[in-house]
């Protein structure tokens, strides 16, 4: 039999469980951190499954890790599971239908992820036992990717460095092997203490800290000139220092996102950013305290792995969509803007790849693309970022929705709970499955893989998160 059929069948076997706990997963939609209830479901079927848990790692509740097996190679698998705030939605449904008014939903289609991802660690178990191989197969369930970068004080605890091959994905609505990088980021809160006064009888005793905030950001608007063109710099005003215009406001925070392809580069931005805070509370005399919230590195992309990757990708092929599945698809995409549609063809070209292989008139995407490695970084960040500086890593999109679904949407929580996320959800389970057989018989390609990531990171990984910071629970 070979390696394909082999895992297409213990993929059968396990179909139910892996549903059942995407199900489970989106129904629950908890926030990042605070991912109580999926994260006991992981470790509950991971101990069911005989598979050694830990939980309540690096001073985090919900991150769970499970190992099956001995000896190398060392394959681990990444889960996700937070939902994000305000898309709460009827699963499946292709109308904007809020379940809960203001509650979290699976937005990003975490639910989906973290089951794919177990399910490549049970068909892995599986696959170890019945045919004898040396190998230890780990899955991470990592909380907190949208909010709380789990993984960062996971790699910082050394949790990935012993890995041979890391594998993950993420849900999408094309299928490909993700040969590009992402953004670095850094997250912190620049609170500024001034003095209260009235605005109006004696504004001269007063010093606003709104008004630093404001010279900051004037001054960060005009540092955008000279930083590197593919950084970014964003900010939210956390607490502009209450609603009353005749108070002067004696405390403010703005919350700022650092971003640069290279971790380092963000890093130097940071610097350049509290000079500029320091100007601010320098011009307003107020005081400057800085709050590192938290940081993530760039994502490696792994050029060997990837090939590996590419090629059990293409065996296994796109996720089997059916009419049924069209039609679906379909009516979630007549509520998609113009833009939206046309933006998978321009994403595509941006990737380096071929906007002509996906059609704006296909409702689902049922091949699989061409490799694209691309030395340049795609919008975005991901705390996969720091596990792919300490182990070999490699990423996969694999379609759970129409083409054009916009991020973070509802339209894509409702997808998320759907025959068309289910089938994009086995599909992942098995194309990792069969990367990682694949590995178990290529120990020259794991050593490859190893080299390259050297090569890159010098074999070190300093991760950006000072180790004073502790985890946002
Ligand atoms: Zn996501």
């Amino acid at each position: 039999m070979s390696k394909k059929q082999q895992v297409e069948n213990l993929a059968a076997r396990h179909e139910k469980t892996i549903l059942d706990v995407s199900a489970r997963i989106w129904e629950f939609a908890e926030p990042g951190m605070k991912e109580y209830k999926s994260a006991d479901c992981y470790a509950q079927v991971l101990r069911d499954n005989g598979f050694a848990v830990e939980t309540g790692v690096s001073g985090i509740l919900t991150a769970v890790i499970g190992t099956w097996g001995s000896g190398r190679p060392v394959i681990g698998f990444l889960g996700e599971f937070d939902a994000l705030p305000g898309l709460s939605q009827k699963a499946a449904c292709p109308e904007h239908c809020e379940l809960v008014p203001g509650a979290y939903g699976q937005g990003c289609g975490h639910n989906n992820l973290g089951a794919g991802a177990l399910g490549a660690a049970f068909i892995l178990r599986d696959y170890l036992k019945e045919t004898g191989k040396s190998g230890t197969v780990r899955f991470y369930g990592c909380p907190g990717e949208e909010y709380g970068s789990g993984k960062v004080f996971m790699a910082r605890d050394g949790l990935f460095s012993d890995l041979d091959a890391c594998l993950t994905w993420h849900p999408s609505d094309n299928n490909h092997v993700v040969g590009t990088g992402s953004l670095a980021n850094i997250s912190a809160f620049f609170i500024f203490h001034g003095r209260t006064a009235h605005a109006a009888a004696t504004p001269h005793l007063g010093r606003s800290a709104l008004d630093a905030c404001e010279l900051m950001s004037v001054g960060v608007n005009y540092m955008r000139e000279h930083m590197p063109s593919e950084a970014r710099v964003h900010y939210a005003y956390n607490n502009a220092g209450g609603i009353a215009p005749n108070v002067v406001q004696d405390y403010a925070c703005v919350h700022y996102f650092i971003r640069s392809p290279k971790i380092e580069e963000a890093q130097a931005l940071y610097e350049r950013v509290k000079k500029v805070a320091q100007g601010a509370a320098l011009m307003t005399e107020t005081e400057l305290e800085v709050q590192f919230h938290e940081a993530l590195c760039d994502f490696l992309p792994n050029r060997t792995l990837d090939a590996v990757c590419q090629k059990a990708f293409e065996e296994i092929g796109a996720p089997p969509f059916d009419e049924q599945d069209e039609k679906l698809a379909a009516r979630f995409r007549a509520t998609f803007s113009q833009e939206d549609i046309e933006s998978v063809g321009k994403d595509i070209a941006a990737m380096g790849g071929d906007s002509a292989l996906i059609p704006e008139s296909e409702t689902l995407h049922r091949s699989v693309l061409p490799y694209f490695p691309l030395d340049k970084c795609m919008g975005g960040s991901t705390d996969v970022g720091d596990a792919s500086y300490c182990a070999p890593t490699s990423q996969l999109n694999i379609a759970t929705c129409a083409l054009g679904t916009p991020g973070h949407s509802w339209q894509l929580t409702a997808q998320s709970n759907s025959p068309l996320a289910e089938k994009g959800t086995m599909t992942a389970a098995k194309v990792m499955a069969l990367a990682a057989a694949e590995l178990l018989d290529q120990p020259e390609t794991l050593a490859q893989a190893k080299r390259e990531l050297n090569a890159k990171t010098g074999g070190v990984y300093h991760c950006p998160i000072p180790p004073e910071v502790g985890p946002t629970l």
